[in-house]
């Protein structure tokens, strides 16, 4: 097997589930190396990480860095690092979400998303850039959202956080102009992972109704002229967008917010 991403590697944060493994999957399928970071079941990851290898004939190794704790961001770049001798694309993408009102927001909860959604992926830039540089060939994808633009109520912290690390890819993004290396986000619309079926069981909760009864109302309140899409994002939507991004074809698209969202920002 193989692909174009042959002799690549890649650290991906936040790849036990979700977009996440939906992103290793993609680069593996192009026979790039991958280190899973994430949280989860011990069996279910070790799953994982044994099908990338078996499926796609690369090295698939996995580091339990906990994205709010600086030393163990350090000690998985360095595993990676070592499991691979190098390390060509990063994608920093673990996430956590909270829903309440911004005069209630508990401040440990929004240091702890910021610590995740935007610090994280910050160390790790500053940790992978200089190798990157020095062969003059990168990718950096950080997963933002539709909430890098634009809002609705009670995710104050997830919003902020989602227009931060925007503000990061723009930045990561011109202090490289010079380079080989890219830095871009990717900004999905609501895919159904772990992270948004819990926001549809309170959605149902909230309603009195079962989760399968409410899909369609849970969607239409994002995209409400687009009944037509109706319809999640799926994970290998959002992941096509991540091999573009690391094919040289994606080599002059800087600093963007790939938006993949069934219409919802044009709405
Ligand atoms: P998910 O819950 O399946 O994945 C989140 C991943 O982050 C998991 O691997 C989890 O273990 C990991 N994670 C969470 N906290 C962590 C921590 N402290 N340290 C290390 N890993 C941690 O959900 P997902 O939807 O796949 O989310 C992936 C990214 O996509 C997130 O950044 C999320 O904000 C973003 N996103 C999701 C949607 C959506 O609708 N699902 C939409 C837009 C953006």
């Amino acid at each position: 097997m193989g692909g174009f991403l042959d002799g690549k590697s890649a650290v991906i944060t936040g790849s036990t589930s979700g977009i996440g493994l939906g992103y290793a999957r993609a680069l593996a399928a192009e026979g790039c190396d991958i280190l899973l970071n994430g949280f989860g079941d011990e069996a279910e990851i070790e799953t994982a990480r044994a099908d990338l290898e078996s499926d796609f004939s690369v090295k698939a190794s996995f580091h339990g860095a906990d994205m709010r704790d600086p030393a163990a961001i350090k000690a998985m770049i360095e595993t990676a690092n070592a499991d691979f001798g190098k390390i060509d694309i990063l994608i920093n993408n673990a996430g956590m979400q909270h829903r309440a009102p911004v005069e209630s927001f508990p401040l440990d909860v929004w240091n702890d998303m910021f610590a995740v959604n935007v610090t994280s992926a910050m160390l790790t830039t500053q940790m992978v850039l200089p190798q990157m540089r020095e062969r003059d060939w990168g990718r950096i994808i950080n997963t933002a959202s539709v909430n890098a633009h634009v809002t609705s109520p009670n995710t104050s912290g997830y919003t902020a956080s989602k227009h931060a690390i925007m503000g990061l890819t723009k930045a990561v993004a011109l202090e490289t102009i010079m380079t080989g290396v890219t830095c871009n986000a990717i900004c999905p619309g609501t895919v159904r992972t772990n992270l948004s079926e819990h926001r549809i069981d309170t959605f149902a909760a909230e309603r009195g109704k079962t989760k399968e009864d409410v899909i369609d109302e849970f969607i239409d309140q994002k995209m409400p002229y687009h009944q037509a899409f109706r319809r999640f994002i799926t994970v290998e939507e959002i992941s096509a967008a991540a091999v573009y991004l690391c094919s040289e074809a994606g080599a002059a698209m800087r600093g963007a917010a790939f938006t993949i969202d069934g219409g919802w920002l044009v709405r």
